[in-house]
Order: structure tokens, then sequence, then C-alpha cells
């Protein structure tokens, strides 16, 4: 086997990268994979590099071959300039708000926004001088009345967290660069697979890896790529916050990369056959799906994403909590749990109106949040008839 030359490289599509791109032979001494590289220290040959610091790796949390084959690969299959890696998606969120935003300035971020994102931008970024105007994730072109002279920032997240708003990041983006102002987007939910953030004016994009880059329910895991625009400054945040993905994680993260493809593939055609199924159900009042036809995201989704993964909502007719738990508890594939992505099946309930302050939360009826997994489709649909007739049940 020879080494990958700039040519073929270049016109490798995308599942021949996710399979070659940050392979090293000579890092990996030959194996096929590149073992995880713990450390702190690293040693220099003499005083004159120690002094000078001109050698690849110079201390364990400014890079080790290990993070530089996954911010390679991830830099490549989202068209960006660059990527850094911190220990968790919400430091992705942390991090990239951090380079954008300081002391006396606005920051729009969508209503729909990951919670904890919201919490971060109430808390820290409010008590150091940045002040916060959440906007209805469906606003598009409109965003531009919203700006002010000090506005430095747009965070957005299409499809919104757990309501599945698609929104007109291309529109976001004209309005935001034509008054100065950085363009942050949480992508977790289509991957850079699915929705390549820089081509439609993303400056920055946030992944939590934690989802389908593990795809196992094993590591947590940030990653923030840029744009040339962006890359430096957002390094230079990065490295003064000082807070380093983990080895093990990030070796999990580049095994996960390898399927990343094949696993979003089977999350889109998994997760749309049980979206259509709950949808006919008499207990289903509607599903949150962008890939529907009946969604109303779904053209802008046609228009700017390559697919959808295996997350979306329902919303079930008018039912009292006491029903919803019986359907909840007594479920044997599905699990109770947070985060999604995984090779196994989940299901939350959740209420958007507890926190939201732009628009106005009122489905009609409960909401639950389904992870579909990589189980039986038949296997799952048992699961949840056997669900319904608990809640009917209890009805
Ligand atoms: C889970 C999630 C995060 C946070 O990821 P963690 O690794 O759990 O911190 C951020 N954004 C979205 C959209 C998520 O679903």
């Amino acid at each position: 086997m020879t080494k990958l030359d700039d040519e073929t490289r270049a016109s490798l599509k995308t599942r021949s990268r996710l399979v070659h791109l940050g392979r090293d032979r000579e890092q990996s001494q030959g194996f096929v994979n590149i073992p995880p590289f713990r450390g702190s220290t690293v040693l220099y040959p003499d005083a004159a590099t120690l002094k000078s610091r001109e050698q690849r790796y110079t201390y364990g949390t400014h890079g080790t071959p290990s993070t530089d084959a996954l911010t390679a690969a991830w830099s490549d299959i989202s068209g960006a300039a660059g990527t850094e890696l911190v220990p968790s998606g919400l430091a992705a969120i942390v991090v990239a708000l951090m380079t954008a935003v300081s002391a006396g300035d606005h920051l729009l971020i969508t209503d729909s926004a990951y919670g904890p994102a919201r919490a971060f931008a109430n808390g820290v970024l409010k008590r150091m001088g940045v002040e916060t105007t959440f906007y209805d994730p469906c606003i598009g072109a409109g965003i531009e009345a919203l700006f002010r002279e000090n506005t430095r920032a747009v965070l957005t997240e299409s499809p919104g967290s757990q309501s599945f708003e698609v929104q007109d990041i291309p529109a976001i983006a004209e309005a935001a660069h034509a008054r100065g102002a950085a363009v942050l987007m949480d992508n977790t939910w289509a991957t850079p697979l699915l929705f390549a953030p820089h081509a439609h004016g993303v400056d920055m994009a946030i992944e939590a890896g934690t989802k389908y880059l593990s795809g196992h329910s094993d590591l947590l895991l940030g990653l923030v790529s840029a744009n040339e625009a962006w890359f430096p400054r957002l390094r230079h945040t990065a490295g003064q916050m000082a807070i380093p993905a983990g080895p093990e994680d990030v070796f999990l993260a580049l095994r996960g990369l390898r399927t990343m493809d094949l696993r979003l593939r089977e999350a889109e055609r998994q997760g749309l056959a049980m979206a259509r199924w709950l949808s006919e159900r008499p207990e289903v009042l509607r599903v949150l799906h962008p890939a529907l036809p009946d969604d109303p995201g779904h053209a802008l989704w046609k228009r700017d994403f390559s697919g959808s993964s295996g997350l979306f909502s329902v919303i079930l007719k008018p039912a009292s909590e006491a029903a919803v738990a019986a359907f909840l508890d007594g479920l044997q594939l599905f699990g109770l749990g947070y985060s999604w992505g995984g090779y196994e099946s989940l299901v939350i309930p959740f209420d958007c109106s507890s926190y939201r302050t732009a628009t106005r939360w009122a489905p009609g009826g409960p909401a639950l949040r389904f992870s579909i997994g990589l189980e039986d489709s038949e296997d799952l649909k048992a699961d949840l008839d056997r669900g319904f007739a608990r809640l009917r049940a209890t009805t």
C-alpha cells in the first residue's frame, strides 16, 4: 500500500475520506489505527529547540498525533480551515461563543437552542457583560431587524433542539455578515455529512461528537470547525481556555469516524420508517421530522440538507402525565435518558414552554423525543405498541 498522494486524496468521495483521512503509517508503525497518545511532557532534543519550541509537538494540551488525525479529517469533511477539540459538546458551544463575543457585545441566540447554551448566555456571558436576545428560529431574513450596533454573533441550531424547526442559515448568514457579525451553528443533528456548514455561510460550526461521531454512548467530545476568517481566533481562544479533549475519547472518536457515514445512513432509514409509523398511530397528533413532506421545515431542509439523522419528536394527542408515564415506564428496548446518536434507541419527554422566551410552545399535547438506534424496527414498533396499549389503558 502506497501513501495517498494529493491528487488521489482530492478525488476521493466522502466515504473513502472517512476511511483514509488522518491515518499515517509512520505514526502508527504500520498498524491500521493510530494508538491513543497519552501525555503531558514532550521531550526536546536540545536547549535550543526547547527555547524556540520549534518541533511539531510541544506539550500535552497543545495537540498529539491523535488529535491532529481527528481535526484534519473533521476539517476536511466539514470544508473548514481548521478544527479545535474540547471535552464536550457544551464546551464546544462555550469556546465558540467566547471566540465571538466580548464585554459590551450583543448576541442573538435561536429560541430553539440546546438548553445549556441558553443557560451559559444567561449566566456566565451575562455576568461578563454580554447581552443576549433570543429569536424565533423561523425568522429567516427577518433577523435583520434584531441587529444592534454592537451585535457580534448569531448562534443558530438547525433543526432546533427538541422542536426541530429548520432555520434559513444562508439568509441569516447574509444578514449577519452585512453587519460584521459571526455566524455560529450547532450542527450536531446533521453532522457535516448531511449539512455542509461553511458552504452555507457558517463561520464556526459546533458538533457534539458525543452523539453520532461516537455512535456508542461511550465518550464525551466537542468539535468546533471554522472558516479561514475565524480559525486563527478560535485557535487562540481554545488554547487560552485550556480545555483539551481526553486522549481516550479522541481515540474512540477516530474509531467512530470510520463508520459514521454507514451509521448515519442507517439512522436516516430507520428513523424515517419509525417516524412514518408513529405519524399513523391514532395516539399521535403529529411528528416533528423535517424529512417528512408535511413538516413546516421540509422545503428548507430539502434545499440545504443532504439527508436526515435518527432524532425526531412526536406530539401525542392530549393525555395525562400518568398515561405518558405508563407509556414510558414499561418500555423494554427504548431507554429513558439524555444524549442520543448511539446504537441504542432512547426516548425522553420534554416541554419547551418551560424555557422559551421569544416564541410560544403550545403543541397541543405531550411531547416525546426519540433517538432511533440500530435494533430491528419490528421489535421497536412492538415495544412502542405495548406502550401505547398502556397509555390507552391509563387515559
Ligand atoms: C448533546 C448536545 C450538545 C452537548 O453535547 P455534550 O457532549 O453532551 O455536552 C450540544 N448540542 C446539541 C444539539 C446536543 O444535542
